[in-house]
């Protein structure tokens, strides 16, 4: 038997389960009696093609994406997106930016590259730590979308419901950054236009990009936009217009069996994994809420299942609070250096034992220093 893995806490690239891994490592130099690893392999192969199109599958399924939206696997990361929606989406005109977190002001700030944005709610105002409620969104009559990142990586602010832009008055579609708690949850897809996510922080290895799009809003590309980041020219090569990250395919596709076939809680799959990320995310902030050291700043209703910024109150003790983590084989809880203080990424792959362990750290540390 080999040493239990630490608990990594890491924002992403971040953990990634170790049955995954094991699998990965097992079929490294041989996939499946082929004499090929998957890193070596044409991506227009035969073996290949099976990989892909079971990943695609699988996304399909656990998310419960409707037949009318397509599911691309693109390269560029979140920030590459940025980009591409609104070269893709904006038709050079108007869009709407909600601004929750430092992720969705990059985001706004990029789009300014190639189309006339607005804000259309901040909450700089109270330090990225509530949300604004959608019915004071001061949306555009003229906005062909509307940008929200559903789950802010470093400010710990998520949506737990999406809004609802029709309800709202508005005629334009819903983007959404999901990168950080995509497959923690489902989608409600009836409010959305298009989803895309970097896969490094819930998925699996870095390089690969989901972008979830309704059909309808391929097509609309600016000429200035590179034939590869053209979601209708991508869609209509199933995403292989150009070589795709295969490894980050094969190991994403991994995660995803892993998912179908995980249970907790007498449940399956994507509502097994929401209802143990539901249990950690309770037992961490209970934990910081209880303490007199510790203090996570972000309102009730909007705090992340994912990612948990917390303070020392007294910030002398951050460095012995890291060291003290790392010999416990707690492991990257160093907060965004925008940010400071710590942060607790708790990711589907993160087990309940991690939170557990880590909550038997807080409080053991608090009683030596509070
Ligand atoms: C990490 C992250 C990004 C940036 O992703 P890259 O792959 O580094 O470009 C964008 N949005 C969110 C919400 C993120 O968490």
């Amino acid at each position: 038997m080999s040493q239990p893995r630490p608990f990594n806490f890491s924002a992403g690239p971040a953990t990634l389960p170790e049955a995954v891994l094991q699998r990965a490592a097992e079929e490294m130099l041989n996939w499946q009696g082929s004499g090929m690893g998957v890193m070596e392999m044409s991506h227009r192969g035969r073996e290949f093609i099976s990989i892909y199109e079971q990943a695609v599958g699988d996304l399909r399924e656990l998310l419960q994406v409707p037949t009318n939206f397509r599911i691309l696997f693109m390269q560029g990361g979140g920030l590459g997106e940025n980009a591409i929606v609104p070269m893709n989406l904006s038709r050079g005109g108007v869009v709407d930016a909600v601004v929750t977190g430092s992720w969705s002001k990059k985001s706004a700030q990029e789009a300014r590259r190639y189309a006339e944005v607005r804000i259309a709610a901040s909450n700089a105002d109270d330090q990225h730590r509530s949300l604004p409620a959608p019915a004071s969104w001061a949306l555009s009559k003229s906005a062909s979308y509307v940008h929200v990142c559903s789950n802010e990586t470093i400010d710990g602010i998520e949506f737990h419901e999406l809004p609802d832009l029709k309800a709202l008055g508005s005629d334009a579609s819903l983007v959404i950054d999901f990168s950080s708690h995509v497959l923690s949850r489902p989608v409600d897809w009836a409010r959305v236009g298009l989803a895309f996510g970097g896969a490094q922080k819930n998925i699996g290895p870095a390089g690969l990009t989901i972008v979830v799009v309704r059909e309808d809003l391929l097509g609309h590309a600016l000429p200035i936009c590179p034939s590869a980041f053209d979601y209708k020219t991508v869609a209509e090569a199933d995403s292989m217009f150009n070589t795709p990250p295969t490894y980050s395919i094969y190991i994403a596709g991994l995660v995803f069996q892993w998912l179908k076939a995980f249970s907790y809680a007498g449940k399956s799959g994507l509502a097994a994994i929401e209802q143990r990320n539901i249990d950690k995310a309770t037992l961490l902030y209970s934990t910081l809420d209880a303490s007199g050291l510790y203090e996570n700043r972000v309102a009730a209703n909007c705090r992340s299942r994912m990612n948990v910024p917390f303070y020392l109150r007294d910030e002398r003790l951050n460095d012995a609070f890291l060291t003290g983590a790392k010999a416990r084989g707690l492991l990257q809880l160093k907060g965004h250096k925008s940010v400071g203080g710590m942060r607790a990424s708790i990711y589907n792959a993160l087990p309940l034992e991690g939170v557990q362990a880590l909550c038997t750290y807080l409080k053991d540390f608090e009683a030596q220093n509070g």
